[in-house]
């Protein structure tokens, strides 16, 4: 199988959609640690994957956002770190076989680095390489470093991506509008930021994902598209999160979703799927958009 930045260059690919939803819908009860399930519940897991499999994503995304050590430590679990990051991998490359992509996803520590915080940037680089470490031992095509917000801790991922395996390396920063336009992270950073540092950490492919619906992350996709020419890849959320009788629902329908294909492949996207409120439904309905635009 080519390396996942080659196949992109030639021709776009589908993503898969949301995780937890898919775990709680299994059973994942509040306050569980929802990565322990690759070795408690391997058999839910690969029923998750294999569901988007189904639905027609070219890329299975791995259940390892939050196995970082730092937020192992939460559940008691950090000294599991190793396992449950190469199972979780394991578990998808049995259900990609060599015919999909798996792509082991990397999520913040929860913690902060100096000087906003106690941690050093060699701490979370060693809790990042841990789990590299881990993917590449499971079979893992590609490490996307996603839902950033802090560029340091991006950065520092990024590196010991690059600096431990030969993995292809995807970095995905999450933003939010800003009051006065304009989109920045939690943390201030700007897209145009994102792209610069991301690209000079070594990062094969940029893009975003979570916090923004399809029309604010169409958007940012066409700001990362007026300074970087690295493939993008674009996972937003079902629409942005209303309460319906004090439940969190994210309002966008399949079709919604679907909908808005051709304008990121327009804008320059080349892996696109979807994060919050995104289900197998939503990853079929994008695919079937996808089939019938000739490119
Ligand atoms: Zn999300």
């Amino acid at each position: 199988m080519n390396r996942l930045e080659t196949h992109v260059q030639n021709a776009p690919l589908i993503c898969d959609g949301g995780m937890g939803t898919q775990l709680h819908g299994l059973g994942l009860q509040p306050g569980e640690c929802p990565e322990q399930w690759n070795v408690t519940h391997p058999d839910r897991v690969r029923a998750v994957y294999q569901a988007y499999r189904e639905a027609g994503s070219g890329i299975v995304e791995t259940n390892t956002f939050g196995a970082s050590r730092y937020k192992l430590a939460h559940y008691g679990l950090a000294e599991q770190a190793t396992e449950i990051n190469r199972v979780g991998v394991a578990l998808a490359r049995e259900v990609a076989g060599t015919d999909q992509y798996v792509m082991a996803s990397m999520g913040p520590t929860g913690a902060f680095m100096e000087p906003y915080g106690d941690e050093t940037e060699e701490a979370f680089y060693e809790a990042f390489k841990e789990q590299v470490l881990a993917f590449a031992e499971g079979g893992a095509d590609a490490v996307i470093v996603e839902t950033m917000t802090a560029i340091e801790e991006c950065c520092v991922a990024l590196r010991a991506v690059r600096e431990n395996t030969a993995l292809t390396c995807l970095a995905s920063f999450t933003f939010d509008p800003q009051p006065c336009g304009g989109y920045a992270s939690m943390m201030g950073v700007t897209p145009e930021q994102f792209a610069r540092m991301a690209a000079e950490a070594g990062a094969h492919i940029i893009g975003s994902n979570c916090g923004l619906g399809p029309d604010n992350m169409l958007a940012i996709v066409k700001r990362l598209r007026a300074v970087s020419d690295l493939p993008l890849i674009a996972m937003p959320n079902a629409g942005m999160p209303i309460v319906e009788d004090g439940h969190t629902v994210f309002p966008a329908t399949p079709e919604e979703m679907a909908q808005h294909v051709p304008a990121f492949l327009a804008a320059g996207a080349r892996i696109i799927g979807g994060c919050c409120g995104t289900t197998p439904a939503h990853i079929a309905a994008m695919n079937a958009t996808l089939k019938t635009i000739a490119f």
